[in-house]
């Protein structure tokens, strides 16, 4: 048995995970005022947990943040108080088990390729930002150090709007496919249109959010709509160089975008259909992501779970090679 805590924004789950199973979860609101705040909350939470479930063989942590991997420090982190934190270190000392450290979007990935049973699997996580991750025989590959697989830094455009990301270029998918995108596109068409129905939707702090975008879109409203169109095409030419570059057997979207999938989904799927490498594309599913509000923790535990079997396996192999010297 293992433990996946899934730390985010607003706030931390823990549960227990054996296979792609989670039991005894919890969750407890993030402390975002320090960082001692914040690894103390965790350590409550794992604590309690640990309670219910017992010990577990190892701890796997999946953070909004770029890990570097082998040591698991935190190379930066927007939205909580952890950048430069050696996490991994940390959590070990305080729990004494072996504790795994990755990026989110990339435990959301693995969770849902080992969910849906795909060896090979590339995830889009549609949000606030944009986040990827993506699963080449059934483990996530990271790049050298961790810090690849940053599917929303992609370029679509290089004259588009700048990333709204920790990010220096321009025309990201996530400059289009994020809820950022949508937000700065709805507050603009607002202020061209100040008669739309669109612009009677702007806030106090002179937005449209994302959220009343989508449901102007499902009010039938022809702005939103077109904005939510302009939307699944950027996503389709994200999509079909993903399955290009890649070739996975499941392309899977998720994130809380994908809750408004009906808006753009099929759009996107078609006009990927027709950019992609026909013998690639009759190859692949694309889905919305399976895996449910438990996914990320599963992640987290599937990543521990994965690591421990690898460092079993090396130290067989080790003990195999010096007996064969001898
Ligand atoms: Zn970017």
């Amino acid at each position: 048995m293992v433990l996946g805590v899934d730390v985010g924004g607003t706030k931390i789950a823990v549960a227990a995970v054996e296979g792609v199973t989670a039991t005894h979860a919890l969750e407890h609101a993030t402390v975002l005022a320090s960082t001692d705040g914040l690894l103390d909350g965790m350590e409550h939470a794992v604590r309690e947990v640990i309670r219910g479930a017992g010990e577990p063989d190892a701890i796997g942590v999946g953070v909004p943040s770029q890990i570097e991997y082998e040591t698991g420090t935190v190379e930066s982190s927007v939205n909580i108080p952890l950048t430069g934190v050696p996490l991994r270190e940390e959590l070990g000392r305080r729990f004494g088990v072996p504790v795994f450290v990755d990026n989110d979007a990339n435990c959301a990935a693995l969770a849902e390729a080992h969910i849906v049973g795909a060896r090979d699997l590339v995830m889009l996580t549609l949000g606030t930002g944009v986040g990827g991750g993506v699963v080449i025989d059934g483990l996530t590959f990271r790049g050298a150090h961790g810090l690849g697989a940053e599917l929303g830094h992609m370029t679509i455009n290089p004259d588009g709007p700048p990333c709204p990301g920790n990010c220096p270029n321009h025309g990201c998918l996530e400059a289009y496919c994020s809820g950022q995108a949508l937000e700065r596109d709805a507050t603009e068409l607002a202020k061209d249109k100040p008669d739309s129905p669109l612009a009677a939707l702007v806030g106090p702090d002179g937005k449209v959010s994302g959220r009343e975008l989508v449901s102007a879109a499902d009010e039938g409203d022809a702005d939103a709509l077109l904005l939510m169109e302009n939307f699944a095409r950027m996503l389709g030419v994200g999509i079909a160089t993903y399955v290009n570059v890649f070739e996975p057997e499941r392309f899977a979207i998720g994130g809380g975008l994908s809750r408004a999938s009906h808006l753009f989904l099929d759009r996107a799927v078609r006009d990927a259909g027709s950019r992609a490498l026909p013998a690639l594309w009759q190859r692949v599913t694309i889905a919305l992501a399976e895996g449910g509000a438990d996914a990320g923790v599963i992640g987290a535990g599937v990543l521990a779970a994965l690591e421990i079997a690898a460092d079993r396996d090396t130290e067989k192999s080790h003990a195999t090679t010096t007996e064969g010297i001898e």
